[in-house]
C-alpha cells in the first residue's frame, strides 16, 4: 500500500540533497527530502570550512548544513527523518521503501546518499576526529602549515593528499601497511620526487596520542614483527577509501565495482533508469567536495524539472 504519492522525492540530506531540494522547491515541485541516518552528511562531522564559496570568514561545518537545511524549508521542500531500505524503480513508477514501514511513490527521484571515508576503527582515532584527525587533506589541511603530519593509505587517494600536503605542511610521512603502493605510477613518481615526504612500509597505525590540545604522535606497528615505533605528528590524515552509500540501490541502479552510481551521460545527473537522478559522492570519487556535490544537487533538480515537463 503506497502511503504517499510524491512528485520528487531527495533521498539525502547533505550538500547535494539539500541544493536540490533548494532548486526544486524554487521550481515549485514540492520536493521531499528523506534525510537519513546522518542528517546534513559528511559535513557535520568536520569543524572549520574555510574553502565553501561565500564566507569570508571560516565557519562550522554543521551549521553550514543547518542553514542549508533552514534555506531548503524556508522556499518550501519538506524534510522527514527516514531511511530507505530498498527501492523498486521503472520507468513509470518509483516506489521507495522505508526503515518506518512506510512506502512513498515518486514521479522522480534524486539519489544523494554521500559516501562515508573508511576509518582504521581505533578509539583514539574517533577520540582525536576533528582535532588532529581528518580524512579531507583539501579541507582540513591548511589547519597544519608548516607543521609534520601523517598520510595512512596506499592509493590514489593516500598520495594525492600526502602531495597536496607537501606544499603545506613541514613534513609528510606516508605510512602504508605494505612495500608497494597502489596507486598510479605517475602519481608515485611525483610522490618520490618530493623532498619533505618520507614513506614508512609495512606498518600500521596502532595508535593515536595526544592531549586536549590535539594529536602529537602515532605509534606504528610493524606488519612483520610487534616492533612498535612513535612517529611525532600533529595531523594525521586517513585515506584508506571511501564507500559510497548506495546499497539499497543495489541491482536497480548502474554502479561500478566500488558501489559508485555511474551517470549515464558525462555532465548530467541521469542513471540508468528514466526519471532517476544521482548527484554529489555516491557518484563522484574523484572531486568529493561540498561545493562540487552541492553543484550536481543543483543539475539533479534541474534534470528532474525538465525531466517531469515530458512526464
Ligand atoms: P583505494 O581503495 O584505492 O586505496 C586504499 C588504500 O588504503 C590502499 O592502499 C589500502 O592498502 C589502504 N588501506 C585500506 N584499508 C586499510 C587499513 N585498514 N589500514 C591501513 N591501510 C588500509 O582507495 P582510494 O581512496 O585511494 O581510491 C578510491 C578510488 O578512487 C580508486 O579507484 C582510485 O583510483 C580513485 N581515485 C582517483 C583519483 C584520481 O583519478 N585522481 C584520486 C583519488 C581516488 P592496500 O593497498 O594494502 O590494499
Amino acid at each position: 500500500m503506497i502511503n504517499q504519492k510524491e512528485k520528487v522525492i531527495i533521498i539525502g540530506s547533505g550538500a547535494a540533497g539539500l541544493s536540490a531540494a533548494i532548486y526544486a522547491a524554487r521550481a515549485n515541485l514540492e520536493p521531499l527530502v528523506i534525510e537519513g541516518i546522518q542528517p546534513g552528511g559528511q559535513l557535520t562531522i568536520t569543524t572549520d570550512v574555510e574553502n565553501y564559496p561565500g564566507y569570508a570568514d571560516v565557519v562550522q561545518g554543521p551549521w553550514m548544513m543547518e542553514q542549508m537545511r533552514l534555506q531548503a524549508k524556508k522556499v518550501g521542500a519538506r524534510i522527514i527523518s527516514d531511511i530507505v531500505t530498498s527501492v523498486e524503480f521503472n520507468k513509470n513508477k518509483k516506489i521507495i521503501n522505508l526503515d518506518s514501514n512506510k512506502v512513498f511513490e515518486s514521479q522522480t527521484v534524486i539519489v544523494a546518499t554521500g559516501a562515508q571515508a573508511k576509518w582504521l576503527g581505533l578509539k583514539s582515532e574517533s577520540d582525536f576526529n576533528g582535532k588532529g584527525v581528518s580524512a579531507c587533506a583539501t579541507c582540513d589541511g591548511f589547519f597544519y602549515k608548516n607543521k609534520e603530519v601523517a598520510v595512512i593509505g596506499g592509493g590514489n587517494t593516500a598520495v594525492e593528499e600526502a602531495l597536496y600536503l607537501s606544499n603545506i605542511c613541514s613534513k609528510v610521512t606516508l605510512i602504508h601497511r605494505r612495500n608497494e603502493l597502489r596507486a598510479e605510477k605517475i602519481l608515485q613518481k611525483r610522490l618520490f620526487e618530493r623532498n619533505n615526504i618520507s614513506i614508512i612500509w609495512n606498518n600500521i597505525v596502532s595508535e593515536i596520542k595526544g592531549n586536549e590540545s590535539g594529536v602529537n604522535s602515532i605509534q606504528l606497528t610493524s606488519v612483520d614483527s610487534d616492533r612498535t615505533e612513535i612517529v611525532n605528528v600533529e595531523g594525521v590524515f586517513v585515506a584508506i577509501g571511501h564507500s559510497p552509500s548506495t546499497q539499497a540501490f543495489e541491482g536497480v541502479l548502474d554502479m561500478d565495482n566500488e558501489g559508485y552510481i555511474i551517470a549515464q551521460n558525462p555532465g548530467t545527473t541521469f542513471t540508468n533508469v528514466d526519471g532517476v537522478f544521482a548527484a554529489g559522492d555516491c557518484v563522484d570519487k574523484i572531486y568529493r567536495q561540498a561545493v562540487t556535490a552541492a553543484g550536481m544537487g543543483c543539475m539533479a533538480a534541474l534534470d528532474a524539472e525538465k525531466w517531469l515537463q515530458n512526464y
